[in-house]
């Protein structure tokens, strides 16, 4: 689902839950109505009183002013025939009103008046329909991050456990979320064999930063890779990949993955990373393959910028593979 269509699911969302609500008021006035006729009839004259003064106005609109104030005295008395009516009746006058699933903006996704800004309920589901857009496991984020899993045995040839580096790295993925955008280092390569937890730390990162209201996309160099290729074979300039370029950031998971084909991967990969880069937006990676072979693979140039220590963060996950249980 792109931004555009989540928006118009959103409002049409809205706009279902507030016809709702008011059919559902007018449901319970007119049972209202049958259990204390005076009411309706009440409800009735209010009506006709409207309509008078409509027409009146258009009769004779010097008297606007005039027409008003007898119309709003007419309606004054008229409410509180109404309110008597119910009390006899036993109604509570506050259980005839629509019931808006959100009483802030009444269902309509906006507050504020005169000028309106979007309902906190609205950022709530812009902000789910981002995470659902992104095809998360709801079990992927740093609160499920469950570093029992995690062998407690000093690494070979190291100093320090997996899951004593695992808790380092998860860590540095929390402070990264916090600080960004303004990270010193704006990517992040996570580098390592599979089962290591790099995609996971991928979807931690995208989750969290969805969640602060950031634009985040992740998604698998492999189908990256189907995107650029389809966009060759329509020649549709760089429409469709606009989005990887132009997000805040972008998380291209099991990089080397994709097939290998001609210098298809190598070329797109570059330009996408160089644009982000010159726009200074932040790539996270995730890869398997060595640095030798980054190089072999995607040429020089893209493996200098993905593993320039300057503005690229490097973790290397090693241990034992989570899947083998
Ligand atoms: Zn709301």
């Amino acid at each position: 689902m792109n931004n555009t269509n989540a928006l118009t699911e959103i409002m049409a969302g809205y706009a279902s839950r507030r016809a709702k609500a008011e059919q559902d008021a007018i449901k319970r006035a007119r049972e209202a109505g049958l259990k204390a006729p005076v009411y309706a009839k009440a409800l009735l004259l209010e009506r006709e009183a409207l309509v008078r003064y409509g027409k009146a106005v258009l009769e004779a609109p010097d008297n606007a002013d005039e027409l008003k104030a007898a119309l709003e005295r007419e309606r004054a008395a008229l409410i509180l025939e109404r309110e008597a009516a119910l009390k006899a009746a036993g109604i509570d006058p506050a259980s005839l009103l629509p019931k808006y699933e959100c009483e802030h903006c009444r269902d309509t996704g906006y507050c504020g008046d005169p000028i309106k800004r979007p309902c906190g309920c609205m950022a709530q589901r812009l902000m789910e329909a981002a995470l659902v857009g992104t095809h998360l496991d709801e079990r992927v984020s740093f609160e499920k991050f469950n570093l029992s899993l995690f062998s407690g045995d000093l690494m070979n040839g190291r100093a320090e456990s997996q899951r004593a580096y695992m808790e380092k790295v998860k860590r540095a993925g929390e402070r990264y979320c916090e600080r960004f955008p303004d990270n010193p280092k704006p990517n992040v390569l996570f580098y390592g064999m599979p089962g290591l937890g790099k995609s996971f730390m991928l979807g931690c990162i995208v989750r969290r930063l969805i969640e602060r209201g950031h634009n985040a996309i992740l998604i698998t160099a492999y189908a990256l890779q189907d995107i650029v290729l389809r966009e060759r074979i329509q020649n549709q300039n760089t429409l469709a990949l606009a989005p990887y370029i132009n997000v805040d950031l972008l998380a291209i998971d099991d990089l080397g993955g994709e097939p290998r084909i001609n210098n298809v991967s190598s070329e797109s990969f570059f330009s996408l990373i160089n644009e982000r880069t010159r726009a200074n937006r932040a790539t996270l990676v995730a890869t398997n393959i060595a640095s030798s072979e980054l190089q072999d693979r995607y040429g020089d140039s893209v493996a200098s910028r993905l593993l320039d220590v300057n503005t690229t963060s490097i973790f290397w996950l090693r241990g034992r593979d989570l899947r083998q249980g």
